[in-house]
């Protein structure tokens, strides 16, 4: 098997720009747009829009 990278995905929140999730990527090469996710983020302590962020 090839290994590939598999690049970890940052969540950051969009309010306090914290970083609180990670994810991988899906193996949709298509996908390019960027990921949001309502996670709660316990530095605003309610739930937020996470969103992808690279590096
Ligand atoms: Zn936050």
């Amino acid at each position: 098997m090839a290994t590939k990278k598999k690049p970890f995905i940052k969540l950051q929140c969009k309010e306090c720009k914290r970083i609180n999730y990670f994810t991988r990527k899906s193996k949709q090469k298509k996908a390019e747009r960027k990921l949001e996710f309502k996670k709660f983020c316990k530095w605003c302590r309610k739930n937020t829009i996470h969103k992808e962020s690279k590096r």
